[in-house]
């Protein structure tokens, strides 16, 4: 038993080995934290924030990144932790990670040393409880991260073409925190810290009680006994229906979207005589608290074990994260199901003392990569409904809801004095740039154009044909269209020869030959070859796969699917018949 110090040293590095805890002085590890991706510190990698951040709450954490499986040595390496294991897969879906939108095994891997593919397992949630299970038994153990969040209820696996169950139940893991987990990790932590002390942890009855209705996260249980009796539920077509009609999946999918965006709905659903139950999503971090979470002191470096650099690491090495969360709702996105549509923003005096920070690292060269989230201009954006709860799947589309209110002015101002701070001698907006947002203020755009685009702007249309954005819930092509314009105009007028890079998917449920066709030629009268095309993959938990399923739209009318590889591969050739080799791989 340990009482919780409240004011826990941030070490240089969180530990990755027992020498590391002695230097500390920690005898115990309070919580272990293991992942599928190298141990980058540096807040864009989850673990590491995750880490951080149950440091700042007084919590002994140490990390053991891409453990060999087929031992417990590198897991049990620092000895039992006190409280539970964590584990993710890492920043993507393993199976994503390690597969093309072909199936074929992908030889590169930009979250491991040196940038090689094979330093994690397929379905590593899955292989690392397992691991943790035989180095420490009955230690509860929690799953997160991308892979457990999308795969929380029963979802499509393209890549065994099967319907699989919540990852919770074949991990067999305790609990699953689905989105961003701070709250949820450090409710756990101190639920499971407040049993230790009580000596209730020695049961396994005071570690149940303890699991049980963390806003954000699943668990299996008897919903009369977990759901509090007036909690309004949502009942989500059981697995076996979704085996048994497909359309069901489509209906699951639809209202997992609904109650992450309402907020204070719990979900539940069968599995044979087992039920997964949902509660509420964890409330949105407030901004101090994202201040307090992006201003802990990252090394924004590799973990100094590693004789090989991360490639993800040299990406966002120096790069700032504004704000978290999506309005746009894109039907293929994992977003609007992780983070939500909510945005979440630092202030100004956060991200200009992460500034301050970065340009005193020694790497400092005093170029800043990129400012943003997941869509570059969303800092700061509200809604502003009161009232009856919203329905709409998407703040943006099929128009932008008058209630979605974003200061595009206020974000130009804020780039502006970044750009001023001494020592930041340039910096680009890399994150992609919403360009239906962007029109409503075209002040924003002349600032972006002039100011902070390093030669090429990244948009991302999608598409051409009206019927397969609308399937997408992006905006109408004429909008990418006078964004095309106004930027030229402005790039013209400010004497600089830029391009805007677009980022275009083949073979989205819908799609057909002549839908591609459509796009190809209006990029060949144009002489724009496409360099950014991803043959769209059915990633779990998405409204898109489950179009990509079922064959149908999201209200149930029947829509032409490439399902095949040979007509998926067609598809995307259609487009990069005229191109010159420059384009990404897929
Ligand atoms: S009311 Fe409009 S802005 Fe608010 S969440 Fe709904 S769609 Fe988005």
């Amino acid at each position: 038993m340990r009482k919780i110090e409240t004011h826990l040293e941030q070490p240089e590095f969180l530990p990755t080995d027992r020498k590391a805890m002695e230097v500390l002085g920690w005898d115990q590890l309070d919580i272990l934290l293991v992942s599928g991706d190298a141990y980058v510190d540096h807040p864009s990698f989850g673990t590491a924030l995750l880490g951080r951040w149950l440091v700042h709450h007084g919590f002994r954490v140490g990390i053991v990144a891409q453990p060999v499986w087929d031992s417990v040595d590198a897991v049990s390496a620092m000895g039992r932790p006190r409280l539970f294991a964590g584990v993710t897969a890492g920043a993507l879906d393993s199976m994503l990670a390690h597969y093309t939108a072909f199936r074929k095994k992908r030889h590169d891997d930009s979250y491991t040393p040196g940038g090689k593919a094979g330093a994690r397992p397929n379905r590593a949630t899955i292989v690392y409880t397992g691991l943790v299970r035989r180095a420490f038994s009955r230690l509860p153990v929690v799953i997160g991260g991308v892979e457990a969040s999308m795969r929380r209820a029963t979802h499509y696996d393209f890549w065994t073409d099967k319907i699989r169950r919540s990852i919770l139940l074949d991990s067999k893991a305790n609990l699953l925190i689905y989105g961003m987990a701070e709250l949820a990790l450090l409710e756990l932590a101190r639920r499971l810290d407040a049993a230790d002390t009580n000596g209730a942890a020695a049961t396994e009855q005071g570690i149940n009680a303890a699991l049980i209705g963390i806003p954000g996260s699943v668990f299996a249980g008897a919903p009369e006994a977990n759901i509090p009796p007036k909690a309004q539920v949502c009942h989500l077509p059981a697995h076996e229906e979704i085996l048994a009609n497909s359309q069901d999946l489509m209906a699951a999918t639809l209202l997992l979207e609904k109650q992450v965006h309402h907020g204070a709905t719990w979900a539940v659903q069968s599995v044979g005589d087992r039920t997964v139950i949902l509660s509420p999503p964890a409330r949105p971090l407030t901004e101090p608290e994202m201040g307090v979470l992006y201003g802990l002191p990252f090394a924004r470096t590799e973990h100094p074990s590693y004789r090989k650099p991360v490639p993800a690491c040299d990406m966002i090495r120096f790069s700032i994260t504004t704000h978290r969360g999506c309005g746009g709702g894109c039907s293929f996105c994992s977003i609007a199901l992780h983070q939500g549509r909510h945005i979440v923003s630092r202030d100004s005096a956060s991200i200009a003392a992460e500034v301050r920070e970065m340009v005193r690292h020694r790497e400092w060269k005093g170029s800043l990569s990129d400012i943003g989230g997941p869509t570059a201009n969303m800092w700061g954006a509200v809604c502003l409904r009161k009232g009856r709860a919203c329905v709409r799947p998407s703040c943006l589309h099929p128009d932008i809801c008058a209630s979605f209110h974003v200061d595009q002015r206020k974000i130009a101002g804020l780039l502006r004095r970044i750009f001023r701070h001494p020592g930041v001698r340039h910096f680009r907006v890399a994150s992609g740039v919403r360009h239906d947002l962007a029109l409503t203020e075209p002040e924003y755009v002349r600032a972006l154009t002039r100011e902070f685009t390093g030669g090429q702007l990244k948009l991302a249309p999608e598409h051409r044909s009206s019927s397969v954005l609308n399937l997408m819930r992006k905006p109408d092509f004429a909008r990418f269209e006078e964004f095309v314009k106004l930027f030229n105009r402005s790039s013209d007028a400010s004497g600089k020869k830029q391009f805007i890079l677009p980022y275009l998917i083949s073979a989205f449920p819908g799609c057909t030959d002549d839908h591609m066709r459509e796009l190809a030629a209006w990029l060949k009268t144009r002489h724009w070859e496409p360099r950014q095309v991803q043959c769209f993959v059915p990633v779990p938990g998405t409204v898109a796969t489950a179009m990509y399923f079922t064959g149908q739209d999201p209200k149930g009318h029947p829509i032409h699917v490439a399902r095949t590889d040979a007509e998926r591969l067609r598809q995307h050739g259609i487009l990069l018949g005229h191109k010159t080799g420059r384009t990404r791989k897929t």
